[in-house]
């Protein structure tokens, strides 16, 4: 039975729009599998109201918030502390509050390199073919790096995010032993010559995502590649459904949106989240809005 009284705490979510987020049920059922007197809400927040909405974290002592579209690299200017994948990413997706002082994270890489490991998909030392330059792609290009993988090639439209994810590799050539190769999506030849000499491919594009394309053609995807879409709704993209005819191990969004909330989740109390509990839960939930 759900309780609440007065010494419940809150943890919640800061984004525009956030009132669609999975985050609510999925940390509030966290919290109340693991015993802890708190709950999690989501808040709407106009650009005016975001830094106000901050210094509340530390005026009604939340436990921290995570922090979505489009305030996550306002975010970075508005805490006291940032660590190093936050850093890098110049986004913050988590804020811990540490009696009073802020410290900010970003849990979508590390929770996207969660997923893989739970796959039983090793990286470190791997070759690493990344869709997408976004805030997802540079999130994953990080932990891939600071995680040992040993080469990441990112594909890419000639975009403003092009030429981010060009500068943060500049940055994390500087900090970290992997190789970097940026190419233009357009490269076909290339696309095909990288996919075949990686273990993993992964698609950080929002394709796939309200149509039924796919950015790779079916003849690049193999039976030993491992193929990744950080898309969980649909469950089955259409990249996905072509790397799983070819006999390649296909592994959809949900994980990744699960181990950021449990990064998260673990930052804030000390806990690992009960994913047993909270997996189906999200699931269910995912698949009623399908
Ligand atoms: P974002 O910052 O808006 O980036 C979108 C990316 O998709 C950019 O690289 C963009 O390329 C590319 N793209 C969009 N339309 C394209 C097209 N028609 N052809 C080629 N490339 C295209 O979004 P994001 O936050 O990185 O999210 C990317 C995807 O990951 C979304 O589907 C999102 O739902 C998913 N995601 C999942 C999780 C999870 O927990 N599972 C977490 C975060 C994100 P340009 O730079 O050329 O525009």
């Amino acid at each position: 039975m759900f309780k609440i009284s007065g010494q419940t705490k809150l943890a919640a979510l800061y984004a525009q729009p956030a009132r669609h987020s999975f985050s609510p049920l999925m940390q509030t059922t966290a919290f109340q599998a693991a015993g802890i007197d708190a709950i999690y809400l989501s808040f709407d927040l106009t650009a005016e109201k975001f830094p106000h909405a901050m210094e509340a974290i530390r005026s009604l002592d939340l436990l921290g918030v995570n922090i979505s579209m489009p305030y996550k690299q306002k975010a970075l200017t508005l805490v006291d502390e940032v660590d190093q994948a936050a850093q890098l990413i110049g986004a913050v997706n988590t804020v811990v509050n540490q009696k009073g002082k802020l410290i900010g994270y970003n849990t979508d890489g590390a929770g996207f390199m969660k997923s893989m490991a739970e796959q039983a998909v090793e990286s470190p030392g791997k070759e690493l073919t990344l869709l997408g330059a976004g805030g997802a792609a540079q999130a994953i290009l990080v932990q891939a790096a600071l995680d040992g993988v040993r080469k990441i090639n990112v594909f890419n439209r000639p975009s403003p995010n092009y030429q981010k994810i060009a500068a943060l590799i500049e940055r994390l050539e500087q900090v970290t032993t992997c190789e970097f190769q940026l190419f233009e999506l357009a490269e076909q030849t290339k696309l095909a010559e990288k996919i075949a000499g990686s273990t993993l491919l992964v698609n950080a594009t929002s394709v796939g995502m309200t149509t039924s394309d796919s950015l790779v053609p079916p003849e690049m995807l193999r039976r030993d590649l491992v193929v990744a879409d950080l898309i969980y709704q649909p469950q089955q993209t259409a990249l996905l459904q072509a790397a799983k005819a070819n006999g390649a191990q296909t592994i959809n969004g949900l994980g990744m949106l699960l181990h950021q909330g449990a990064e998260a989740f673990k930052l804030w109390t000390g806990q690992s989240m009960p994913l047993a509990v909270v997996r189906p839960v999200l699931e269910k939930q995912i698949k009623m809005k399908e």
